[in-house]
């Protein structure tokens, strides 16, 4: 009975009861260590499972994708195709954003001593950011490139963060082995794709605990917002509520408009199918806010639902997922502006459009984890030469808005990924849904 309810309805009816958890426990006499001894692990455990399984994924399925190619020539215009369009993507992105915080100047009308008390409230936590961004500024303007090869394979599959590296690693190994004689290649590819569909098994274990570890994610979410003072967080929020509805307006822009009028013009996938079909992925980066989390969710959909290619979604989605961010890089240009203007500063069109190029490489650079578009906004800041200690201004709403931008990031992701898919000539009538037994269609 329960397994006819589908699994986005069941990550939906999660994320509604554990908010409705969480607002009932900060008001009444639950203590929050309650939610957070007991409920927050739960969460935890969800999204440890989820980053469990994404660097196997990766190696596996792009080990299998770039060997399934048949010649390097396709990889190469793969590549190019989809950089191109991750690039154009966030800079429209970007664009729209500045666009949105020019015309309804969020920061002018913030009261000077609303300013202030942010400003004392978030000194210190602003100043730890800070501290993270100037780490990052010292090195080489070339670093993020040095990045993508690591010094030793297996550390960087230790590692999460170093997806990047391990995307190069499995890219290598890929190719190698169209290269080598084929009796030789074929054991090697065998096992990667026997091992990739073990991983997609496991991904789907874990799906079925998805509903669990979103409520407990969002009850305490809600208590850890609220903490011990849950009026002055309300104030606080409403305070800065134009702001956060100018980020809002520019994420929900990307979701209703710009992507489906991509999706419209270079494939025949209709939107309606599109968002259905990634549902569970965007449900699970807003109650996760992570892109990375995320990551084996969308590829298991794009590739169940939407029927691309592990070719594709193999190399796509988990690039994405490291320098693809839309979603980051509009609220950075809408936070960098508020800032600006809350500080009584005007900024040049020069200013603006170096907005466009630093919060583009900001978001390349933004880890698809929590919190991460925030510290990278300082380096957007600096560039203006707006302080940075202007950050304290948006913190408190941040970690909802978090939530919402990595949705963006997400869907903008899939979209790019059905895109290359299309233009590869796969998804010819629009839809080929393969049969996935624990999504349920409606
Ligand atoms: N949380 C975002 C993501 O993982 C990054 C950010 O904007 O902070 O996609």
């Amino acid at each position: 009975m329960f397994k006819k309810i589908p699994l986005h309805t069941q990550i939906i009816i999660g994320l509604v009861l554990g908010l409705i958890f969480g607002l009932v426990v900060i008001k009444t006499a639950i203590p929050n260590s309650f939610t957070l001894d007991y409920i927050k692990p739960f969460g935890t455990i969800f999204i440890n499972g989820l980053k469990m399984i994404a660097v196997p994924l990766v190696l596996a399925s792009l080990i299998v994708g770039v060997s399934n190619l048949g010649d390097i020539s396709k990889l190469s215009r793969i590549g190019g195709k989809t950089i191109g369009t991750y690039l154009v993507t966030t800079v429209l992105a970007v664009t729209i954003g500045l666009v949105l915080v020019n015309v309804f100047k969020p920061g002018k009308s913030l009261p000077p001593e609303t300013r202030e008390n942010l400003m004392s409230l978030y000194e210190g936590d602003a100043g730890s950011r800070v501290g993270q961004a100037a780490e990052l500024q010292k090195q080489s303007p070339l670093q993020p490139l040095v990045d993508i090869v690591p010094d030793n394979v297996f550390r960087a599959t230790t590692d999460n963060a170093a997806m990047l590296q391990v995307v190069f690693f499995a890219i290598l190994v890929g190719i190698a082995l169209l290269q080598i004689p084929k009796g030789k290649a074929a054991p090697v590819i065998a096992f990667f794709d026997g091992m990739n569909d073990v991983i997609i098994q496991i991904v789907n274990y874990i799906m079925m605990i998805a509903p669990f570890g979103v409520f407990a994610l969002m009850a305490s979410l809600i208590v850890e917002i609220a903490g011990e003072n849950p009026d002055s967080a309300v104030q606080l929020l409403m305070a800065l509520l134009k702001y956060s509805l100018v980020v809002l307006g520019g994420l929900f822009t990307m979701i209703l408009v710009v992507y489906p009028l991509i999706l419209m013009a270079f494939t025949k996938v209709k939107y309606k199918d599109f968002f259905k079909a990634i549902r569970p992925a965007q449900l699970l980066a807003f109650s996760t806010s992570s892109s990375s989390a995320t990551l084996p969710v969308t590829m298991k959909q794009v590739e169940e639902e939407l029927g691309v290619s592990e070719e594709v979604s193999s190399f796509v989605l988990p690039l994405g997922a490291t320098v693809n961010m839309d979603g980051t890089s509009l609220y950075q240009g809408v936070a960098a502006v508020f800032i600006a203007q809350a500080l009584g500063m005007e900024l040049t069109l020069t200013q603006q459009l170096m907005i466009v190029l630093t919060a583009t490489l900001a978001s390349i650079g933004s880890a698809g984890v929590p919190g991460a578009g925030l510290i990278m906004l300082i380096i957007v800041l600096e560039s203006i030469g707006v302080p940075a200690a202007g950050i304290a201004l948006i913190i408190a709403p941040d970690r909802i808005l978090d939530m919402f931008r990595t949705v963006v990031n997400v869907t903008g992701d899939a979209t790019v990924c059905t895109i290359v898919a299309s233009t590869e000539g796969e998804l010819p009538d629009g839809l080929i849904r393969k049969s996935n037994p624990l999504t349920p269609n409606e």
